[in-house]
Order: C-alpha cells, then sequence, then structure tokens
C-alpha cells in the first residue's frame, strides 16, 4: 500500500511535470528508440532518467503486446500513445507481480510510441519486449502463426490459447470435490447467458473465490451471511471461458470441501423458475435492522437465502448537521466506537480509490493537455 502511495504521488507529480517540460510531446517522441515485434530492450532506469520512449510502426492490424522484466521488486509502468499523443493503453502491475504485460490494438501503417517509466525514482534494468498479442484459433495465431507449445500455463492453470488446461471443468448442475495444497481453478463455459451461483460445504476451512474472464479479474467472493462458505452469484455470458479460482483465506491449509455450481434461478412449488437477484450487505440504520447478503426472487419477493438481520444499523447523518437523520440523536462517535472504525476504514478506501482515479486522470489529461499546447 505504502507503494502504491508513493507511486500515485509521483504520477501526480509526473502529470504537472508534463505540464511545464520545456520540451515538446515531438522532442519527446524524437528520443524514441525504434522497436520491432519480437525485439527487446534494456531500459537502465536512475533517479534522473525514469522515463523512455519506444517507437513502433505497425505493418498489420493486429493485437501487440509489450511487457517487461525487471529484477527485484521496482515498478515500472507503461503508456501507449498514438501519433496524436492521445493514449490508447496503460499497464503497471499484472498478475504476475510489478512487471506490466500491456495489449493494444494496432493499424496498419500507423506509428505509436510506448513510454516505458519506473515508479520511485529508482534504479533499475527493465528489459522491455514488444510481441504479437497472439490470438489464436485452433493452437495458431491468427496474426503471425505462431503455434502454441502449450506449455506457459499462468496461474489459472490455462495455456493462452485455450487449449491446455490443468485444472476442473465444472458445467452447470455439477458438484465437484476439490482438495490439495494449492488453489483450485474451475473453469466453466455457460451454454446460456445468465446469473450463476458458485457454492461451497466446508466445514473445516475458509473458502475465498475469485473469477477471471480470460486473465481479466472480474470479482470475489468470501463469506455469506455468518457463514464461512461463500455463495457466489455472478452474471455470466453464453460461450466465454470463465475461471472460478478458489482457495483457502489463508492460502496455506489444505483445501477439502465441495463446490455446486447451479443456474441463480428459484424453482417454485409448481416447477416453474423464477430468476435470482443477489443483493449485498444492507446497512440499516438506528430504526432499522441492518441484514447480510441476500439471494432474492423477484417473482415471489422474498428472500430465498440469507438476509439474517444483523441488529439495528447505525445512526446516519447525511446532511451534516451532526445530528441522526433518523432519530436526531446527536452523533457523538464516542458512543459508537464500531461506526467510528468502520466508518474510517470506509472513509479511507474512498479516499484512495478517488485520489487514484484523480491522478490516472491528471496524468492522462496533463498529457494531452500538454500536446495541445504546443501545438
Ligand atoms: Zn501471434
Ligand atoms: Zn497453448
Ligand atoms: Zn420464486
Ligand atoms: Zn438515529
Amino acid at each position: 500500500m505504502t507503494k502504491k502511495l508513493i507511486s500515485i504521488t509521483l504520477s501526480i507529480l509526473l502529470a504537472f511535470s508534463l505540464l511545464v517540460l520545456p520540451v515538446s510531446a515531438e522532442d519527446l517522441f524524437d528520443d524514441a528508440v525504434e522497436l520491432a515485434l519480437g525485439e527487446k530492450i534494456t531500459f537502465d532506469f536512475t533517479y534522473d532518467v525514469f522515463e523512455k520512449y519506444i517507437k513502433f510502426v505497425a505493418d498489420k492490424t493486429m493485437t501487440v503486446s509489450v511487457s517487461s522484466e525487471t529484477a527485484d521488486e521496482t515498478d515500472p509502468y507503461c503508456m501507449v500513445y498514438d501519433a496524436d499523443g492521445v493514449d490508447i493503453a496503460y499497464a503497471d502491475d499484472s498478475y504476475t507481480g510489478y512487471d506490466f504485460i500491456c495489449k493494444f490494438e494496432v493499424t496498419e501503417g500507423e506509428t505509436y510510441y510506448i513510454l516505458v517509466g519506473l515508479y520511485n525514482f529508482e534504479t533499475a534494468t527493465t528489459v522491455v519486449s514488444l510481441a504479437c498479442g497472439h490470438a489464436y484459433t485452433d493452437g495458431i495465431c491468427d496474426y503471425c502463426g505462431n503455434v502454441c507449445d502449450h506449455t506457459e500455463l499462468g496461474f489459472l492453470k490455462t495455456c493462452e490459447c485455450g487449449y491446455a488446461f490443468e485444472g476442473i471443468d465444472i458445467d452447470s448442475g455439477d458438484t465437484i470435490h476439490i482438495s490439495g495444497s494449492d488453489a483450485v481453478v474451475l473453469r466453466f463455459v455457460p451454454e446460456e447467458t445468465g446469473a450463476y451461483i458458485l457454492r461451497s460445504d466446508a466445514e473445516n476451512n475458509d473458502p475465498v473465490c475469485e473469477i477471471f474472464c480470460g486473465t481479466e479479474y472480474i470479482d470475489f467472493a468470501d463469506d455469506f451471511g455468518y457463514d464461512l462458505n461463500f455463495v457466489f452469484f455472478a452474471e455470466l455470458e453464453a460461450g466465454v471461458s470463465y475461471y472460478y479460482y478458489v482457495h483457502d483465506y489463508s492460502d496455506e491449509d489444505e483445501i477439502s470441501f465441495n463446490v455446486t455450481l447451479s443456474k441463480a434461478v428459484h424453482t417454485a412449488e409448481d416447477g416453474a423458475e423464477h430468476p435470482l437477484e443477489y443483493h449485498d450487505y444492507y446497512w440499516g440504520n438506528c430504526q432499522e435492522n441492518a441484514y447480510t447478503e441476500g439471494i432474492y426472487c423477484t417473482e415471489c419477493s422474498e428472500y430465498i437465502e440469507g438476509h439474517l438481520e444483523d441488529g439495528y444499523g447505525w445512526h446516519k447523518d447525511y446532511d451534516d448537521d451532526a445530528k441522526c437523520d433518523f432519530c436526531g440523536a446527536e452523533m457523538i462517535y464516542e458512543d459508537y466506537p464500531e461506526m467510528e472504525i468502520n466508518e474510517i476504514v470506509s472513509l479511507v478506501i474512498e479516499m484512495i480509490r478517488e485520489i487514484i482515479s484523480l491522478f490516472e486522470d491528471l496524468i492522462n489529461r496533463g498529457f494531452e493537455l500538454f500536446v495541445d499546447i504546443i501545438k
């Protein structure tokens, strides 16, 4: 977290420095080193030189991948611009760590500039590779003709070509026993678009599950209601490969439990299937109970699962007059230590989110503004 914050702070400095730098975007791009697909370049970043540009001219319309290999725990990032200086892609950390993998679409004949930088004014050697972004059909890349050897299985235990998979395929209606000392990956390709529920039935584990589409993280589930098991409600698209990454919360305990996948429907007494909704934790207020997460049937207008009473909620003061909007009580935080801690935590999380999005915007805008100014 600290490292991230430093990175963010440096990002804003970077955004402002772009606004006042005495050189033009063309000058920055002029220093770019031209690289072709399949080539690598080594950058030695120092306190003074923490950014470099790569130029790439596309000779066909395709997906390109730019990735970094950096020693130690240093943190490179990249931003891709078109020839007008408009940013089209950005990548920082990937699931493999601080190194980035950035895929972007290019058009035949167009020129692109890739900014590679290092956060935190660190000193490090970064090897940057430019390669085909590969789109496989039957194990052969549509762009470069590469025949996938299915050896590089990522943490989702799947090959990028979609062929090799060392996890477990699961279908709607299946119950699968999973065990072992590592996370288990379940692959699910829905036949129908809709909501699905994956649930665990552990007795001696605290199961956690993340869901990915390709390698893109979508959502996670941990405890449902008062139970350590998850009830993972997810809207999924037909024909797409989803990966449920199931493990124990501690990541150290051996896992041993069943998971069951089903369509998120409520089967009524007459056999009709009613659609279900997932409702988040309801915080309530001083006059109203809080409720745990729940699964709600829209046809029956009732909760099928979860939605357990969790005691009265807290006083709420949305209009900031230091009085509860519901009962008029004075907001004396000392009387409600639980509220204080929770509010501070959520406030801090909210602030960090705001800061990240603000700074990301600033970097982008700083650069575009700058390009506009010098034009
Ligand atoms: Zn390829
Ligand atoms: Zn493969
Ligand atoms: Zn129903
Ligand atoms: Zn109140």
